[in-house]
């Protein structure tokens, strides 16, 4: 049984106005645990409203089509249920937070997550392993979500989170824009260390700089709100000469 199974999904955004736009139009997809997987599609052709729908954000929540996440059905759960159930998703551009730092955010939601207390002591040194593995300096852990953050320390703070949340689903939207190759690199590590036989990754992206660090065993394009073809890590180099124009008949 896949972990998580989306079948004919549907979003229309401004339904019912003229401004009606059907973005995701019969979308399947299966993940099965273990799996390191991409989606890979062009600008605006839906794979942030396929992470943010599969994480439940709201106003991504899909208008039909089911989404069955770990034997459950998850298509009417809130995002705090699915994060509980194991769904971590990485936005593309993450918020800041102020008045509130790092480590209560993150200690907050292993908390909440967990439905546990999180110690503070081995909380705090938890942290600063995931951290000084992330190059990312142990003061940061008490400055304010994101505030002041460059685009790379976003990225990171992203990847610490994932990697002390442990979810069974990490979904990562455009984790590569705008860094530069050294925080790629990092960035690419992390996820590297945190994928195992027991989880699975969904590396979400429109250009080829992190598939090069990273090596998703199947790659899926979408196109016109539906994953039109699925193939190995040599598709993305297939897209690079060919472009997505070549694969719109498919949709
Ligand atoms: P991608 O991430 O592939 O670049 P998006 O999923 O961000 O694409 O966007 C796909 C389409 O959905 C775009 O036409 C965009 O304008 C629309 N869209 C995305 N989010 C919203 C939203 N919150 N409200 C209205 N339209 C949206
Ligand atoms: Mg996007």
């Amino acid at each position: 049984m896949a972990l998580l199974s989306l079948s004919n999904i549907h979003k229309t955004f401004e339904k019912g106005t003229v401004n009606e736009n059907h973005v995701l139009r019969g979308l399947d997809l299966d993940i099965e645990q273990g799996d390191f997987i991409s989606v890979i599609g062009g600008n605006g052709a839906g794979k942030s409203t396929l992470a943010n729908a599969i994480m439940g954000n709201s106003t991504y929540t899909v208008d039909s089509g089911s989404i069955i996440f770990d034997g459950k059905d998850i298509t009417e759960d809130a995002v705090n249920d699915r994060a509980k159930a194991g769904i971590f998703m990485s936005f593309q551009n993450p918020i800041s937070i102020p008045g509130i730092t790092v480590e209560n955010f993150i200690r907050t939601a292993k908390s909440t997550i967990t439905g546990k207390n999180v110690r503070a002591l081995s909380f705090k040194k938890e942290l600063k392993e995931k951290m000084d593995e992330l190059s990312f300096d142990v003061s940061y852990a008490q400055r304010y979500v994101n505030e002041g953050f460059s685009g790379g320390e976003r990225k990171k703070n992203e990847i610490l989170q994932m990697s002390i949340l442990n979810p069974k689903l990490a979904i990562l939207d455009e984790t590569d824009s705008g860094l530069d190759v050294d925080a790629v690199r990092i960035v690419s590590e992390g996820v590297n260390r945190f994928h195992n036989e027991d989880n699975a990754v969904l590396i979400i992206t429109h250009h080829n700089q992190i598939l090069q660090k990273l090596k998703p065993d199947f790659v899926h394009v979408l196109i016109n709100g539906k994953i039109v073809k699925t193939g190995d890590a040599s598709l993305v180099r297939e897209i690079e000469e060919k472009g997505y124009d070549a694969y719109k008949a498919l949709a």
